[in-house]
């Protein structure tokens, strides 16, 4: 028997958009109806964020305990029992899945329907027994592993991040294919952890940061043991021994590597598939589904957001476009989504994080801009720490507005913070020379970066001088 529901809001995917989406509404007594098909708390959770950082975490553990000479602690080789890893990863993300959970949405007046949601009509959604009529929609379904169509891919066991946590063995060799973050995150903690690890890249491993700050990345990832193969061609993949061979082409040779475990993460499909999109009149392409600036799909009543909405993917942003639709739908305020204030940290040892425009984007659009940088090895917090390796650059427009920012190093993804303020409020390099940073930490590496805004325009040598005085005591 078909139960029916009448409400102001249905939201379709309960992850990191759909759940900011749902407990908004509903602390605002709006009507909500959620529907999620998998798990509460979707990719982030359970296939994504939550456990990828905490593996993180453990091979970082490891990799300190052999990391100890320089300080006078003699190194020890760690021994790692990989299933109380895979529990670990599992215990945090217990710890964390109550915030998510159905009891904590339905305690919010939320009606939660472990379902799979299709469109039946443009304003109608069925999910199992149930149909939901709603005033407004928000699609936030998320997106998957997108799957290369490399030859012999189907026929062999590999993983994708919703089932690489899964493993409680140590992979003896790890094959990545992809070097972007999830790869080169995976890969580095894999090895940290007692795997060999060979990353398979088409072109450039971490392209879409600034390759001075990358090189820095990868020269770690380099020295940890990692082997990444770069600028080559996945040709096919075969089952081979207990293992896997991927047969690829690399300077015109063709090239064997065999490994035990091959993961895939070569890039995310937006999950559009099975919504009934087209009987809703909802636009979409495999970038994912068409959205205006407002984030109104072509069915006026329905919103998509997050990674189904194409655009950065990454659990803040899915947030963002809750956090817009919550004031557009319910308060029918104008938002429009700025992309350009949109952070984003690859949690690699060291870290790389950046907001805003990279350098050679703010010479296309400003022409005259100023580059200024700052290294870690000239922080005393870093030299006490011997975490010397890394930069700050920040560009600026001539006249110092504050254009982005790229950080390399210990703590990146905290550092970045202050300038995703800068370049969201749209302030000038001044703002970050005019506070007092407690000493010694990394954050005066910000401050000594905003402090190269004013030494080259001055041609008197003494006047420099006392700019780089100010910077060290100010
Ligand atoms: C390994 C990995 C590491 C990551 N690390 C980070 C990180 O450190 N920081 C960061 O910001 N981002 C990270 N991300 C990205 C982040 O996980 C996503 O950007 C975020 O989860 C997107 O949120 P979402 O709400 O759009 O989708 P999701 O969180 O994926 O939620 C979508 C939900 O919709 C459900 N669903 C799909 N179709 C239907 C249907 N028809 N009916 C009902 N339910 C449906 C799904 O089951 C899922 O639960 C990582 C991703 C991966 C894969």
């Amino acid at each position: 028997m078909t139960t029916r529901h009448s409400v102001d809001l249905c939201v379709i995917g309960a992850g990191s958009g759909g759940l900011s989406v749902a407990s908004a509404a509903a602390q605002l007594g709006v009507s909500v109806v959620l529907i999620e098909k998998g798990r509460m708390g979707g990719d982030c959770l359970n296939y994504g964020c939550v456990p990828s950082k905490a593996l993180i975490a453990a091979a970082r553990h490891a990799h300190l305990m052999g990391a100890g000479a320089a300080f006078g602690i003699a190194p020890a080789e760690a021994k790692v029992d990989f299933k109380a890893v895979h529990d670990h990863v599992h215990a945090v993300i217990a710890a964390i899945a109550p915030n998510d959970s159905v009891e904590r949405f339905t305690g919010l007046g939320v009606t939660v329907l472990l379902e799979a949601a299709t469109f039946k009509d443009a304003s109608t959604v069925v999910a199992g027994d149930h149909e939901v009529a709603a005033r407004r929609f928000v699609v936030a379904t998320g997106s998957s592993a997108g799957v290369p169509p490399i030859e012999g891919l189907a026929d062999v066991a590999y993983l994708t991040n919703e089932t690489v946590f899964e493993n409680t063995k140590l992979p003896k060799h790890l094959i990545v294919i992809g070097g972007g973050p999830i790869g080169m995150e995976l890969a580095q903690a894999h090895r940290r952890l007692g795997s060999e690890v060979t990353v398979l890249e088409m072109f450039e491993p971490l392209a879409k940061d600034d390759p001075e700050l990358t090189s820095v990345v990868l020269d770690a990832i380099a020295a940890d043991g990692v082997v990444v193969r770069a600028g080559i061609k996945v040709v096919r993949v075969q089952p081979f021994r207990h293992g896997v061979r991927v047969e690829i082409e690399q300077d015109g040779e063709t090239v064997k590597v065999d490994g035990s475990h091959l993961l895939v993460a070569a890039g995310r499909s937006p999950n559009v598939e099975g919504l009934g999109l087209e009987a809703a009149g909802i636009a979409y392409s495999k970038r994912g589904i068409e959205v205006d600036e407002g984030l109104k799909t072509t069915n006026r009543r329905v919103y998509a957001i997050g990674d189904v909405a194409g655009g950065l993917q990454f659990t803040h942003v899915a947030n963002y476009h809750a956090g817009l639709v919550i004031r557009n739908a319910l308060f029918r305020l104008p938002v429009k989504v700025d992309a350009s204030v949109i952070p984003w940290v690859t949690y690699t040892d060291p870290e790389l994080a950046h907001v805003g425009l990279t350098e050679a984007e703010a010479r296309e659009r400003h022409g005259d801009i100023r580059v200024l940088r700052w290294p870690y090895h000239e922080n005393d917090r870093a030299q006490a720490e011997r975490r010397t390796k890394g930069l700050v650059k920040v560009v600026t427009s001539r006249k110092g507005r504050i254009l982005g920012a790229s950080i390399v190093g210990d703590h990146a993804g905290e550092l970045i913070h202050a300038w995703s303020l800068a370049v969201s409020a749209k302030m000038k390099i001044k703002a970050m020379t005019g506070f007092v940073a407690p000493y010694p930490t990394l954050g005066e590496i910000n401050k000594r970066a905003a402090y190269g805004y004013y030494a080259p325009s001055l041609g008197n040598p003494w006047l420099r001088r006392v700019i780089r005085i100010l910077a060290k005591f100010g």
